[in-house]
Formats: C-alpha cells, sequence, structure tokens
C-alpha cells in the first residue's frame, strides 16, 4: 500500500515519528500534522513533510532538523521520475548525431555516452542555482528553446521538469546551503569561544 519508490535505504517514512497522521478516504494518503508547530497538511507528502522539517519548521529540536537536512542534501536527485518523463521530448534529437557520411564523430561518441550521475547532479545543482541567484523563472526550464540550448552544451543531459527544478532541486539546494550555513556556525562559535578562553587567560 505504501508505495514509496524504494529508493534511499533509510526508511524515508520515518517521517511519520513527527507528525500526526489521519488516513484519508483515499487509501495509503494521510493528512498530517506537525507534532513541533502544529502546521496542517490536508494532504500530506513524505517529501513534503521531510523539507518542512528540514527548511521550515521553527519549534522543531535540533538534531531532528539536522538529521532531515542529510537526508535531503544527500537525496539523489535524480530518482524523481519526473526527470525521465523528459527524455522522450529530447529523443528525436539524437538522430542528428550520425554525421553526414555516416559515421559516429569523434565528439558525439563521447557525447552520447551516459552521463555518471554525478556529474548529472552537478549540472543540477548547477542549474537550481543559477535559476535562484539570478532570479530566473523557472518556467523557462521547460521553454524548448532553453532546452535546446542545454542539449547543445550536453546532449546527454536530461535538464529537470520544472516541477522537478521547482520542487525537489530548490528543496535539496536549500537543504546544502541550510546544513552549510549550520557548519558556518558552528565553526564561528567554536572560534568565539576559543576567543574568549585565549583572552581570559591574559
Ligand atoms: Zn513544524
Amino acid at each position: 500500500m505504501v508505495n514509496n519508490k524504494s529508493k534511499p535505504g533509510r526508511k524515508q517514512n520515518g517521517v511519520w515519528t513527527y507528525f500526526k497522521q489521519t488516513p484519508l478516504k483515499s487509501a495509503g494518503h494521510y493528512s498530517g500534522e506537525c507534532k513541533f508547530c502544529h502546521k496542517k497538511w490536508q494532504r500530506a507528502y513524505i517529501g513534503i513533510l521531510q523539507s518542512h522539517l528540514a527548511n521550515e519548521c521553527t519549534d522543531c529540536p535540533e538534531e531532528i532538523q539536522n538529521y532531515w537536512l542529510g537526508f535531503i542534501a544527500a537525496k539523489d536527485s535524480l530518482d524523481d521520475d519526473d526527470s525521465a518523463s523528459i527524455a522522450s521530448s529530447t529523443g528525436s534529437n539524437k538522430k542528428r548525431k550520425v554525421a553526414s557520411n555516416g559515421q559516429t564523430e569523434i565528439d558525439d561518441f563521447f557525447e552520447n555516452r551516459e552521463l555518471p550521475e554525478s556529474k548529472a547532479a552537478a549540472i543540477d545543482r548547477a542549474l537550481i542555482r543559477a535559476f535562484v541567484c539570478c532570479g530566473i523563472p523557472f518556467a523557462v526550464i521547460d521553454s524548448p528553446f532553453f532546452r535546446e540550448l542545454l542539449y547543445q552544451l550536453r546532449p546527454n543531459y536530461t535538464p529537470p521538469t520544472r516541477k522537478v527544478l521547482s520542487e525537489s532541486l530548490l528543496n535539496q539546494e536549500t537543504s546544502r546551503v541550510n546544513k552549510a550555513i549550520n557548519k558556518e556556525l558552528e565553526h564561528s562559535q567554536n572560534l568565539t569561544l576559543g576567543n574568549y578562553f585565549l583572552s581570559s587567560r591574559s
């Protein structure tokens, strides 16, 4: 009944520990309420609950927030089914790969190789940063012109859909940034404490 794609080995359902879970009429769906800040969801999706704890909830204990920050940041951005569906839209371009003499050009050979997941994830990350930091509307990712540009740059990269970009990828990046900020803060707290001890000794 719980048909989560069994991707990350961790029980991502574990997030329900922190939410009041009420079954809805349609099987397998629940409404939820955060046990910390009491925010409610008519229909609660696991990813949204996770990102609530990681990025949004102001009342949730820090260690729980950190756990979900790490969880989301580590989640592979490529396991979203939406990203697979676009492959077909760019697929037609593949025909151009054969050079006029019928031979595959050497560049094309490398371009046609499957993109390693880590590389694809790095491009995803660069993409979401560019969109957010340059204030580019998320709808641009669905523009055929923009997709053509990405295709010309990297034919074996399948760009995310607008939905994936504005939801999963944005969440992941927010989590990564929040995590980095926390680390930075921890570091500066240590520094301040260190300075305090140094100065108190003199
Ligand atoms: Zn909350």
